[in-house]
């Protein structure tokens, strides 16, 4: 028998790895960097000069304004008024979409190196992200449950696209990024 409590606490760590800078963006926060992190207006309480800030760093957010704090999970917790546990089924089951717009773009610009840059290092920390939350969530008790068999059955074609991406092989790259399987893992 599967302890409920530790399926549970694996959920919320794989759920922790999703980047809380895409998460924000989805949830429609109008972020603008500042420095290493990123301001907006807080949805918390109301305000005119933004004191919401996320902090990729960290993977963590705080409004300065009215204190409201925490990480990923509680971020969509709190917006979508949900509980943690639901929230960290959302994220984990749920890789928030990178900008669909800036793939088409390199389709249609191969040349455009440094787009294919960006996109390919925001591709890169997303797998790395989700291949490190994979490989804490792997325990003999976890192997029977559908979420974690979803996430064991990804894991060969990231390692693949890993390994595509931190070449040298720009042709290797795009082929990576347009990959089916890929694209859907990061909401592309
Ligand atoms: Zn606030």
């Amino acid at each position: 028998m599967i302890p409920q409590n530790r399926i549970t606490s694996n959920l919320f760590e794989l759920a922790k790895g999703v980047s809380i800078l895409q998460v924000a963006q989805e949830l429609g926060f109008d972020l603008k960097k500042q420095g290493q992190n990123y301001v907006a207006t807080c949805p918390f309480h109301t305000e005119k000069t933004p004191s919401f800030m996320v902090f990729p760093g960290t993977n963590s957010f705080k409004c300065f304004g009215c204190g409201e704090y925490g990480d990923v999970i509680t971020l969509v917790a709190k917006v979508k008024n949900i509980s943690p546990l639901q929230a960290a089924k959302e994220l984990a089951g749920d890789i928030p979409p990178v900008n669909a717009i800036q793939l088409t773009k390199i389709r249609q610009e191969r040349q455009a190196g440094q787009d294919l840059k960006e996109i390919r290092d925001h591709v890169y920390q997303r797998l790395c992200v989700i291949y490190r939350a994979i490989h804490l969530a792997v325990t003999p008790e976890n192997l029977g449950t559908d979420w974690m068999s979803y996430w064991i059955r990804r894991l060969p074609a990231i390692e693949e696209a890993l390994d595509n991406l931190s070449s040298e092989n720009v042709e290797l790259q795009i082929k990576t990024l347009s990959h089916g399987g890929i694209k859907k893992l990061c909401g592309l």
